[in-house]
């Protein structure tokens, strides 16, 4: 496993001029978790070189745009990373890069309220996280880079609402799954106009394989595990103008699925026939790159292969965010994963999804949040969608909520018994449009419905895709407590008052070619206090 921090080896070898301690501190803290990280990703784990200041780069350096993500009312996470051919031949070898930044009101720049600098090391492939505080709650703030004479794209933010101001409205989109080879990111071009407060990705942010009938780009390279490899992989994808343009619109709010690092893997199990070790060092690398190509604060009590991202986002009275993580720390999918008929493995109550901490955390914020609106932002479909196989046996997916229904019920019957106020669980990983309610009893029809899911589609996972399928079909006819299926492209638009809650399907009829118009397939709103979605 991975060394304990060691403080003595972070505080030695680099310097940063004085005038910037907070940078210098928080560039302490990333070198911390970076002795962690390190260890199990192969780099060497004492190189903190001094950082450089450069008066020129040998190429653009902002070629993967800029982002931000993660408001609270006084802060945000600003992102850009250093490509590193604007690097070569400058002789920085293993020098952290000294980067600025400007901080304005207006996207002209006419009011610049803060500048400054940070450090984007090499141990974190020259990407750059600042922590910027001291922010005005509910405020749209502009920010670019500069660098060696260059200047990155502009980038729009917003702070979130004080926790317990009243808030008059919260809108904001809902993304996943967005494989790069199946189709080009139209919805996100729509996204980046759609005047959003955030926007939330579930997951599938990144493909390790390659994958469909159709590809319309390729990615390079076999199946991906190295840190090397994520990190080429994320760039392929962040090079998209389109995924740039929708990260520079919004804050975003990131949280994993399983293709960030391996198909259906839990915990430290893979798909195939990677060794727990080896999968755990996957993890480690997998995890690093997610770090450094996300507007995050870096997770506490990250170590290698562990690195917690749960956590919870507060938009004033109105809104508490949940953002999950349910494959750091599930049992092993029962009965062989996919669609199965039950197994003693199944029905073994002591299987998680959400690990015992990430447990007792959300059933925590659940009792005593007082909230409005209490979402859970996750990956997997909670609400029942079994099939029948020809002897008319039940089917469960594994992978899914139904895979494991002990914690399910746990759950709901916490929100039921702890009274949460109006639970909405977001959900992606399925590439297609549902509407559930989420009962105490899936079997029973006349069970209280407790809570409403909207699962939204894939951004270009599954291709072009179709309204209505076969699969749609059958699952619809099964489970009476689904509500609606849409197998097409696009992402789910939330907006949110104090009365009610607003779920508009934004999709595209094609990815395989450029230029579809986006449009409103289905609407559905849930009224405050009455637990289930209508149709609008
Ligand atoms: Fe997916
Ligand atoms: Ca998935």
């Amino acid at each position: 496993m991975s060394k304990p921090y060691s403080r003595n080896s972070v505080r030695k070898p680099f310097c940063v001029p004085n005038k910037l301690v907070a940078s210098r501190r928080q560039f302490l803290r990333l070198g911390g978790s970076l002795l962690g990280m390190l260890a199990l990703s192969g780099l060497p784990s004492n190189v903190f070189g001094a950082s450089k200041r450069l008066s020129r780069v040998a190429a653009y350096p902002f070629t993967l745009g800029v982002a931000s993500g993660d408001p609270t009312s006084d802060s945000v996470i600003l992102w850009t990373r250093i490509d590193p051919a604007a690097l070569s031949g400058l002789g920085v070898d293993d020098d952290a890069i000294d980067v600025d930044y400007e901080i304005a009101t207006d996207s002209g720049f006419s009011n610049i309220i803060r500048t400054g600098n940070i450090v984007a090391p090499p141990q974190l492939g020259y990407s750059a996280h600042l922590e910027l505080r001291g922010l005005s709650p509910q405020t749209v703030y502009f920010y670019r880079w500069r660098l060696g004479g260059e200047i990155s794209p502009v980038g729009r933010t917003k702070t979130a609402p004080l926790a317990n101001s009243s808030v008059q409205s919260f809108k904001f989109a809902v993304a996943s799954c967005q494989q790069y080879e199946q189709g080009f990111y139209t919805a996100y071009e729509h996204m980046s106009n759609e005047d959003l407060d955030l926007i939330v990705h579930l997951g599938d942010y990144i493909y390790e394989s390659s994958w469909g009938d159709v590809l319309v780009r390729r990615h390079e390279g076999p199946e991906i595990v190295s840190l090397g490899d994520y990190r080429a992989r994320y760039t392929t994808y962040k090079s998209d103008a389109d995924l740039q343009a929708a990260h520079a619109s919004a804050p975003w709010a990131i949280t994993w699925d399983d293709h960030e690092v391996d198909n259906n893997y839990a915990s430290d199990i893979s798909q195939d026939d990677q060794t727990p070790e080896q999968l755990l060092a996957r993890r480690a690398a997998a995890y690093q790159a997610f770090y450094e190509f996300t507007p995050i604060r870096l997770p506490v009590g990250r170590q290698g292969p562990d690195m917690p991202i749960y956590r919870r986002l507060r938009f004033g009275n109105l809104l508490e965010m949940n953002v999950l993580d349910t494959r750091q720390y599930r049992s092993d999918q029962a009965c062989g994963d996919g669609r199965k008929r039950s197994c003693n493995d199944h029905m073994n109550p002591a299987r998680t999804l959400l690990g015992d901490a990430q447990k007792k955390w959300l059933f925590d914020s659940l009792a005593s949040s007082d909230a409005v609106w209490n979402v859970l932002a996750q990956q997997i479909m909670m609400a029942s969608l079994t099939s029948r196989d020809e002897q008319g046996e039940t089917l469960w997916p594994m992978d899914i909520w139904d895979g494991y229904p002990f914690e399910r019920d746990e759950l709901l019957n916490h929100i039921h018994d702890r009274k949460t106020l109006n639970p909405i669980v977001l959900t992606g990983d399925i590439h297609s449009n549902w509407v559930a309610d989420l009962k105490l009893d899936f079997d029973d029809p006349r069970s209280k419905i407790v809570g409403t899911e909207f699962v939204g589609t894939s951004i270009t996972s599954g291709g072009d895709g179709s309204d209505m399928t076969t699969y749609g079909e059958t699952l619809l006819a099964n489970n009476p407590h689904v509500k609606h299926y849409n197998g097409q492209r696009g992402y789910m638009v939330a907006t949110v008052n104090e009365k009610s809650w607003q779920n508009d399907f934004r999709i595209v009829d094609k990815v395989t070619v450029r230029g579809a118009p986006i449009r409103t397939q289905a609407s559905f709103v849930v009224e405050a206090g009455e637990a289930g979605a209508k149709r609008v």
